[in-house]
């Protein structure tokens, strides 16, 4: 398979680095190549070039600069969010009760997890309606007096369905429960006001909306309770002790401010693929479905599930015939188990099995997607008849 015909359908995985990303990084890392905390000249120019990215990224949030915490990945915002405010919480008021939703991101489900099971903590789950979306009402049957914080996600991942995240934190916010919100999946097309939001922390990670990988970034509302998860030096307000990345801080702050000026025509780009996927593949394929929400779901993001088949192995002969989709969710590669996010969804494991997520990004081109179109339903179908062979 020669490398102009392959065809690049993951983008909820990862994005390219933009060409200006990448120009506007370059200089940091060998002209540029001071310590922020140093005091001479080099250090100087490094840190202007952090408190810079800073600023331009709180202008994107609507909120103060010295209320984003440079971190080093989405997941790293997620435990900073989590732990750090389920410990502070819990030192200043006893609270020791936590909530997340069924569909999270393992950065999320994981982090609660080791909460609860090193730290003690309980954990309630809000369970999802069959669209993956989390509910104001649902939400509320969990909350209580002691729950030190509640982590929703803004757009999920395996299945695009975004929520009404200002709902859920209004009601948190009544309640005196700090809000946090997994926004990786969403950062680079939702908006991201954190007022409009009402949320008090909001996760981001750059390699979703054409930044580098290894960089993220985690709001914090001022005055919410936080301890430090990751401890040594004062950086980041003492949030988060390490020196600066600062290449790929300014990478980030150019991807989301590009964000800001491509993001509509990215999005009117996408929509009608999209809608192309979600309205031929169940047409044309029997026994299939998509999952997540019809039309309340991210502009790029399209998913599926084919009844009998081995995602695994729908998967391989994607990418055999030069198509790079995913089954869900990158972090769960190699794993048999059904996607715990489409059983909580409602769905056996004899679909869950076998599904499929097609997400697009900015270069995505039409004819892609006829060629898609024109291969998948015969590869589904030679699956399945594979799969009744018994030997
Ligand atoms: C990708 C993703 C993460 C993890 O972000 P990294 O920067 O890869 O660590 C967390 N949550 C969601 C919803 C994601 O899509």
């Amino acid at each position: 398979m020669a490398e102009t015909t392959r065809v690049y359908l993951d983008h909820a995985a990862s994005t390219p680095v933009h060409p200006d990303v990448l120009e506007a990084m370059l200089p940091y890392f060998s002209e540029a190549y001071g310590n922020p905390s140093s005091v001479h000249y080099w250090g100087q120019q490094a840190e202007a070039a952090v408190e810079r990215s800073r600023g331009a990224m709180a202008d994107v949030l609507g909120c103060a600069p010295q209320e984003i915490i440079f971190t080093a990945c989405g997941s790293e915002s997620d435990n900073l969010a989590l732990r750090g405010a389920a410990l502070a919480r819990r030192m200043k008021h006893g609270h020791n009760h936590l909530v997340v939703s069924a569909v999270e991101h393992h950065a999320v489900l994981k982090t609660a997890e080791s909460l609860a099971q090193i730290e003690g903590f309980k954990v309630d789950l809000v369970e999802p309606d069959n669209f993956g979306e989390i509910h104001a009402e649902a939400l509320a049957r969990v909350l209580r007096p002691d729950t030190a914080v509640v982590s929703i996600m803004y757009a999920n991942n395996e299945v695009g369905t975004v929520n009404q995240i200002s709902d859920m934190a209004q009601l948190c916010r009544d309640a005196g429960v700090p809000f946090h919100t997994d926004a990786v999946q969403a950062g680079g097309h939702l908006p991201l006001d954190v007022e409009a939001l009402g949320v008090d922390l909001l996760s981001l990670g750059a390699h979703k909306f054409y930044g580098p990988k290894g960089v993220g970034a985690l709001y914090v509302r001022a005055d919410t309770e936080l301890v430090s998860t990751l401890t040594g030096g004062s950086q980041e307000f003492g949030l988060r002790a390490g020196t600066h990345n600062v290449p790929l801080i300014v990478g980030m702050a150019k991807a989301l401010s590009l964000v800001q000026e491509e993001g509509q025509a990215r999005a009117n780009h996408t929509l009608p693929l999209r809608d192309r996927l979600i309205r031929d593949i169940p047409d044309t394929i029997p026994q299939a479905r998509v999952t997540g929400h019809p039309t309340n779901r991210l502009p790029n993001h399209a998913s599926f599930v084919f009844e009998g088949v081995d995602g695994n192995q729908l998967l391989a002969a994607l990418d055999l015939a030069g198509f790079a989709c995913s089954s869900g969710s990158a972090c769960k590669t190699g794993d048999p188990e059904p996607s715990q996010v489409l059983l909580a969804m409602g769905l056996t494991a004899d679909w869950a099995l076998g599904s499929l997520r097609v997400t697009l990004g900015r270069d995505t081109e039409s004819h892609s997607i006829d060629r898609f179109l024109s291969v998948l339903p015969d590869m589904v179908q030679r699956l399945r008849a594979q799969a009744v062979v018994h030997w």
